[in-house]
């Protein structure tokens, strides 16, 4: 609080000339009340209405008594908006000084690190008024702009995305988006790129400018990406949040944040993949286990069944013998027949007991046959669900998202196939290398989500058109390799002369406006000493003579 604030109620005639009449005088302070406490308006909600009550009372002349009686609420309410006051200024103090010290965090040049360390030590001391905020926010804003915007703090700064995003949108060479922008030459880019490279508001103004033209196309890209990616149940929520966040637009710095989320996520299902598959391992490593556990045991009362059995056969074997000399030795029929006939008893009932030992040894391991046949399918069951799912992933490698095409490790797999192929059974073999003509315009005047359908239409255009033999990938951008395998160049002349005139009658709707799509087409046989590069450089190269004769063309490589 501060000290000079007398109380309201003193009376402060001292302040008024002695040769000015009283009622004058009188006249003169009301109206300077007045004005003040319209000056003082608006600082806080309970001081304005004691104010206003206050310019009512003055106003309608009411008598000094009343006046009086409104001075101590008065007094109370500036009091009180005065501590307010002090306390904004406080929080006001330490938001700026813990500003800085987040500013300190960030390595910075010696003379900005100076800086901050001085502002550090003028914001230990509460600011005394609030006219002096305005000019300290201006500093602090500047020192927080030359800190940011210093090279080595923003390249080692952020996440692992937000690093890669930073460094190579701060390098036009090798940003796809900065690429874009500054191939729609936009006024805005330019004008970006006109502030001195040194200029850390500028260089800012010119990413987000870069970065707003392809915005919802990296939108596009991150909701399919959260579409394409299995995470955890545990983190489902999150993912659904990056979703929600994504899909509600993103500006450039929250694109940063959004894509270290994306990398946590994308890693934590990596992880969890994983760890499914360690699991399955696992599993399986039990399964066999138990299952050599079931062997053992089978062999083992195999085994001792067997033992019995064995005893058994003595016992039944000498009781055989004991007959012979039974009968051997017999002199009398009657008492033979006897002997014989218990002899006879009790080896029908060691028979009997041995028939029925071997037939609950087959009966056990007959079960235990029919748990294990069970456990092994139930293992095969397992296993094929894992290979299935490692064959998607593999497959999902292979394709590019947008068009649903082979992306570019699928079409080198592919070539390298089909080229192997072709060396060892010879035949026919061609390759188109195909680029959408003037895309780049299709993108400046109707977005990149207009670009992205015209390629998908094409990629559908073009699997339609072909054979089931033929092969096409996308290569990157607007342009497609078609490999056509068991066709001639005539062949194929013809064939890639329909889907270039297939293309160029396609009806593509823009709003309401009908836009011609054409290709450019280079193709080659592939020729004995050829490699895959050589192929692939001849058919480029023809698709670019296709280009300088004017597009919309297809050319045979010479
Ligand atoms: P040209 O007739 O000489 O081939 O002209 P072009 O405009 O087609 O060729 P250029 O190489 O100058 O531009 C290709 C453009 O394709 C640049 C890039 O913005 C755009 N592009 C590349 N990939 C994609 C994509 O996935 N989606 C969209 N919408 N545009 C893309
Ligand atoms: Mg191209
Ligand atoms: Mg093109």
């Amino acid at each position: 609080m501060s000290d000079n604030r007398a109380p309201l109620t003193a009376p402060h005639t001292s302040d008024v000339s002695p040769s000015v009449n009283p009622s004058v005088q009188e006249e003169l302070l009301k109206r300077g009340l007045v004005r003040v406490s319209i000056a003082a308006d608006g600082m806080d909600p309970l001081l304005d209405k004691r104010l206003k009550e206050l310019r009512l009372a003055l106003r309608s002349d009411a008598p000094p008594q009343m006046l009086a009686e409104l001075m101590p609420d008065l007094e109370r309410a500036v009091l009180a908006a005065d501590d307010a006051r002090q306390e904004r200024l406080k929080k006001i103090t330490s938001g700026l000084h813990s500003l800085i010290r987040q500013l300190q965090q960030q390595p910075a040049p010696d003379d900005i690190s100076k800086a901050l360390q001085q502002m550090a030590k003028r914001l230990d001391k509460p600011i005394g008024s609030a006219s002096s905020v305005p000019g300290l926010l201006g500093e602090v804003v500047s020192l927080q702009a030359s800190t940011l915007g210093a090279e080595t703090p923003r390249a080692t700064s952020g996440g692992l995305w937000s690093r890669i995003f930073r460094s190579s949108a701060a390098d036009p060479s090798t940003s796809s988006s900065a690429a874009i922008a500054a191939e729609q030459n936009s006024p805005l880019v330019a004008d970006a790129a006109a502030k001195a490279p040194g200029e850390p508001f500028g260089v800012l103004a010119g990413e987000e400018q870069h970065y707003s033209q392809v915005a919802a196309h990296i939108e596009t890209i991150l909701l399919n990406l959260l579409g394409e990616l299995q995470v955890l149940d545990s983190q489902q929520a999150r993912c659904e949040q990056l979703r929600e966040r994504v899909s509600k637009g993103l500006n450039w710095y929250e694109l940063a944040a959004a894509m270290d989320e994306l990398a946590a996520l994308v890693m934590g299902a990596q992880q969890s993949r994983q760890a499914d598959f360690e699991r399955y391992l696992q599993q399986l490593n039990r399964r066999l286990a138990q299952f050599q556990g079931n062997i053992e045991q089978a062999q083992d009362s195999y085994i001792a069944s067997r033992e019995v059995g064995r005893a058994l056969e003595g016992t039944i074997r000498g009781q055989v013998q004991e007959l012979h000399v039974d009968v051997r030795q017999a002199t009398e029929l009657e008492s033979l027949k006897a002997n014989v006939e218990v002899q006879l008893d009790a080896l029908l009932s060691n028979v009997e007991q041995s028939r029925r030992l071997r037939e609950d040894r087959e009966a056990l391991v007959a079960g235990q046959l029919e748990t294990m046949v069970k456990r092994i399918q139930v293992m095969e069951v397992e296993a094929q669900t894992f290979r299935n799912h490692l064959e998607e992933q593999r497959q999902r490698a292979l394709i590019d998202s947008l068009t649903g095409l082979a992306n570019r490790a699928g079409l080198q797999k592919r070539m390298e196939e089909e080229f192997e192929r072709w060396q060892r059974y010879g035949g026919d073999l061609l390759m188109a290398v195909l680029d959408v003509d003037h895309f780049k315009s299709i993108n400046d005047r109707f977005g990149h989500l207009a670009g992205d359908k015209v390629l998908r239409l094409i990629a559908q255009q073009l699997s339609r058109r072909l054979r089931k033999s033929d092969f096409i990938g996308r290569f990157g951008g607007e342009e497609f390799v078609l490999l056509l395998p068991g066709t001639s160049q005539e062949q194929a002349a013809i064939a890639l002369e329909a889907l270039r005139q297939g293309i160029e009658e396609s009806p593509f709707h823009f709003k309401t406006e009908r836009v011609t799509i054409t290709i450019s087409v280079g193709f080659t046989a592939f020729r004995l000493t050829d490699t895959l590069d050589d192929v692939f450089g001849r058919a480029d190269r023809a698709m670019y003579q296709a280009k300088e004769q004017g597009r919309n063309q297809i050319v045979l490589a010479n």
